[in-house]
């Protein structure tokens, strides 16, 4: 993670025409350039089938820009300089000399080529070769690839296998975005550079770790994708498990790429697996039934466009009891929960610390929550520890009560702005540096270890459980970590 200003790249969105591109990815770049984080000699090619002119693709960005951007953030001055490093080249991502006209717009002997594939992963075998077909290929040429890789392990390999016929390793940067969000590299800094954590960042000290990802939203319009793909494939082998490895990880002994990827890859392969032995006690699925958000109704899963009132047994919610075989979190469960339709959007990691062995206030005051350390990365990102005070005051006794010690980015500077993820990870692969991005190994381990819990759903014919829209998860979800006498963080 380096502040230095990277060598001047060509950067080439292939998908320039997507939603993602349209939504996220310009947007970022040119917060980026707002923030003067782009090299000035930098280029941003879009890439795309449409029939665009270069004025009609500048066009395209600025309107983009005018509809995602917030209010206030489009500046005239930043859009002259961002504009100019626009280039557009229409390109069919399977016609081999269509490359050779990208070809042109690229100057490798001044530039780094950074290509951004934002397309589904069937044409990345294409771009490589064609790459390599236009001579677009030399030892600096990286290239960043959208989630997802695969949907089991086999397809991982085959994508991965494909793509590295053509890049090494250290030239091949996967996004998760959820790496890229600022919480997430603060959690790095609050455990590796704070002894008061690291010290007690352990089994002696923590009882559980809960790690929830909610989203209010249902499909969006996209039945046929999702109900071939579930929660566990879309959620939990990329988003959750990434996180569960940044909380679990010991510290690297570097803050390089590979130390750090290598920590994480220890987690994953420690991972205890669920199979058919364990899975009805440690995973619960759910599908949601109709429902209300905010007071508005909802249809459920099977009623939603392209659903067509089927029998569907595609999952939109788990919770999972995760163990880490080793001597840092023995016996200390990770529970994981992630759905569609639930009461609220919300992103936390909360980390649950035991009680003192011996209790000396009044017994009525024993149930007070106990210290908990509450990572929130969104909607409003923020760290929250929970602590247990004396009330203030003169009272009779004793008398505890809970106070919060509250690490709220927004509240030190009021015109802090949250970067998006993808601005951090566009900057990153510019940079040149790995280590918010996946390397294949991690890939790998972690769909290891979903398969053999997917594979155990499938062999003991599984159902999934139904819940209301607006609800956190079927009832088996609370009776999941009630079993062991612990209860989902509400605040
Ligand atoms: P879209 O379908 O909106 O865009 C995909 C782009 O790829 C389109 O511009 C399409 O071109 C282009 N494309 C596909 N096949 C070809 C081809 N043979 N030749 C040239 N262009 C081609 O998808 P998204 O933008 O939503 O997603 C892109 C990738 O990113 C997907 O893999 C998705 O899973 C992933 N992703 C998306 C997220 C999002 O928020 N949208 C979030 C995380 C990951 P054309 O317009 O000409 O059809």
């Amino acid at each position: 993670m380096s502040h230095q200003m990277h060598k001047a790249c060509d950067f080439v969105l292939f998908g320039a025409k997507g939603d993602l591109a349209m939504r996220k990815l310009f947007p970022a770049l040119y917060q980026l350039d707002a923030a003067h984080l782009l090299n000035p000699d930098s280029k941003v090619i879009g890439v795309a089938r449409a029939d665009w002119s270069q004025e009609e693709f500048v066009a395209q960005v600025e309107a983009t820009l005018n509809r995602f951007l917030k209010e206030g953030e489009f500046d005239a001055e930043v859009w002259n300089r961002f504009s100019a490093r626009l280039d557009y080249v229409k390109v069919d991502m399977t016609a081999p000399d269509d490359f050779k006209k990208l070809g042109q717009a690229i100057d490798q002997s001044q530039r780094v080529m950074v290509n951004y594939l934002a397309t589904p992963p069937s044409v990345f075998g294409d771009i490589c070769k064609n790459l390599s077909y236009a001579e677009l290929i030399n030892d600096e040429t990286r290239i960043v690839l959208e989630k997802p890789i695969g949907h089991d392990l086999e397809s991982s390999k085959v994508i991965n296998d494909t793509v590295a016929a053509y890049f090494n390793e250290n030239r091949i940067y996967r996004i998760d975005h959820y790496l890229g969000k600022d919480t997430v590299q603060n959690l790095l800094a609050l455990r590796f550079a704070n002894n008061l954590f690291n010290s007690q960042w352990n089994n002696h000290a923590i009882d559980h770790v809960q790690i929830t990802v909610a989203e209010t939203v249902g499909l969006e319009g996209r039945y046929s994708y999702y109900d071939k793909v579930g929660q566990m494939r879309d959620m939990v082998q990329n988003h959750l498990l990434q996180l569960l490895c940044m909380v679990a990880m010991n510290p690297p002994s570097k803050l390089d790429a590979d130390s750090v990827r290598d920590e994480k890859v220890r987690v994953l392969k420690a991972l205890h697996p669920i199979d058919s032995t364990n899975v009805h006690k440690r995973a619960v699925r759910g599908q949601y039934a109709a429902g209300s958000i905010d007071g508005k109704a909802v249809v459920g899963y099977s009623e939603e466009d392209g659903g067509g009132q089927s029998q569907s047994n595609t999952e939109t919610f788990v919770s999972l009891r995760v163990n880490v075989d080793n001597w840092r979190w023995a016996g200390v469960p990770f529970y994981l929960r992630t759905g569609k339709r639930m009461p609220e959007k919300t992103t936390e990691i909360v980390v649950v610390y035991k009680n003192n062995p011996h209790y000396i206030f009044d017994k009525k005051q024993q149930d007070m929550v106990s210290n908990r350390l509450v990572i929130r990365l969104q909607p409003d990102e923020g760290i929250r520890l929970h602590v247990v005070m004396k009330q203030l005051g003169m009272t009779e006794g004793l008398n505890l009560q809970n106070r919060a010690l509250n690490l709220d980015f927004t509240s030190d500077d009021p015109n802090h702005r949250t970067p998006d993820a993808y601005e951090r990870l566009l900057l990153e692969s510019m940079v040149g540096d790995q280590s918010l991005f996946v390397r294949r190994d991690e890939i790998e381990a972690s769909w290891t270890w979903c398969d053999q819990l997917i594979d155990a759903w499938d062999e003991t014919g599984d159902e999934v459980k139904h819940y209301n829209a607006g609800t956190w998860g079927p009832i088996g979800s609370i009776a999941l970590i009630e079993r062991d006498g612990r209860s989902w963080h509400e605040e």
